[in-house]
């Protein structure tokens, strides 16, 4: 077992089984045996790796992205250009790159990043370079700027903690606890709690932190102007099933065989971060694929001026806008969606008109 597993074992031992909720919390966030805490997961050694990661288009068209958000935002003076997990730090170099072409909204921008594990930070610093000297770091949306702000986030909400209640004749909470073999199983609580009736064993999934933050931003946005983006992977409608899910190596691991040594995430349901940012006063904007928005970004052309520039990368440079964009179960293009709330009053470039993919889906 797994340091962190002995930690959890005794700690169920002593209190009884934990929620899968505070499981996914100390797996990834454990002070001193998290996932995220104690290694950097990202590329082809680390366990899966993200579209910024795959290609400096994705930054580079988050980056065009801001710059037409900050000129609807009225081109403030001065802004918070705001990332919240930002892994390595290669989304934010990207953009950074790209607003050297504005150079009166690289001037008005300040950093900050919003991070919890010191490892990636670490990183970041790296990636960042020159940049870092003017950025400021955070361990939760709670300390940043009361300001104008552009907010990305991709892969953010995914990596938070959520609860799955599950249906029998009303809705129990799934637990982790510990088997008859001594190895950690689910089990249901006995209690259940009200709700509207579904089919015996549907489950239903919410994250507390995800709507907690979302409901914070939005409000902060709604009263000081601003914008965010959240790109990840997930439904466009809410559907009941189990999206919790281990990655080991880029491959498909037992959530509870090696707590704290794998990657654990759950689709992220958009509507629930939707009907949230809604009820705080933000304008909410039709949900894109990843495919849609960044065709709209201008992916084609960037890659194909890319791949000019450099002939001796020109395919790689073609198989990554592929596996950005592309829409079948190899690519990220479909399963990913991008997320957009702003101030009232801000249209976004490219969420004017919805996605006809979400449409049929
Ligand atoms: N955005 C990056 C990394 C995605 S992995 C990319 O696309 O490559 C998830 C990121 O969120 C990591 O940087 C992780 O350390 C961070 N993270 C996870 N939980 C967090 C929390 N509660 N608060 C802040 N950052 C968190």
């Amino acid at each position: 077992m797994t340091p962190l597993g002995r930690e959890i074992a005794e700690l169920i031992r002593k209190e009884g089984a934990i929620s899968i909720e505070r499981y996914m919390a100390l797996c990834l966030g454990h002070p001193t045996h998290g996932y995220y805490m104690t290694r950097d997961p990202l590329g082809a050694l680390g366990d899966f790796t993200t579209a910024p990661e795959i290609s400096q288009m994705f930054g580079e068209l988050l980056g065009v992205w801001s710059i037409a958000a900050w000129q609807t935002l009225g081109a403030p003076r001065s802004f918070a250009l705001v990332e919240l997990g930002p892994g390595r730090g290669t989304l934010m170099a990207d953009v950074l790159r790209t607003l050297r072409k504005q150079s009166q909204m690289a001037t008005a921008a300040q950093v900050h990043l919003v991070e919890t594990s010191p490892v990636l930070r670490e990183a970041q610093r790296l990636t960042l370079g020159a940049h870092a000297a003017n950025v400021t770091w955070h361990d939760s949306i709670e300390t940043l700027p009361a300001c104008p702000a552009i907010v990305l986030a991709n892969e953010f909400f995914d990596a938070l903690p959520m609860r799955q209640l599950e249906y029998h004749e009303g809705w129990c909470e799934r637990l982790v606890d510990i088997g008859p073999d001594g190895n950690f199983c689910f089990r249901l609580s006995d209690t259940l709690a009200p709700g509207p009736e579904a089919e015996t064993g549907a489950i239903q999934e919410r994250s507390p932190a995800s709507l907690d933050i979302m409901q914070a931003l939005a409000s902060r946005l709604s009263a000081r102007g601003g914008v965010l983006l959240a790109v990840d992977y997930g439904y466009a409608t809410p559907a009941f099933g189990d999206t919790l899910q281990a990655l080991s190596r880029h491959r498909f691991a037992d959530p509870l065989a090696a707590p704290g040594e794998a990657d654990l995430t759950a689709h992220v349901d958009f509507t629930a971060l939707a009907d949230c940012a809604r009820g705080a006063g933000a304008a909410v904007f039709p949900l894109l694929t990843q495919h849609t928005l960044l065709t709209r970004l201008g992916l084609n052309a960037r890659a194909a001026v890319l791949a000019q520039a450099h002939p001796d990368r020109a395919n790689a440079i073609l198989v990554a806008r592929d596996r950005l964009s592309g829409t079948g179960a190899a690519a990220m293009g479909g399963l990913f969606k991008a997320l957009c709330v702003a101030s009232p009053g801000v249209q976004p470039y490219g969420f004017d008109t919805p996605d006809p993919l979400i449409e049929n889906e």
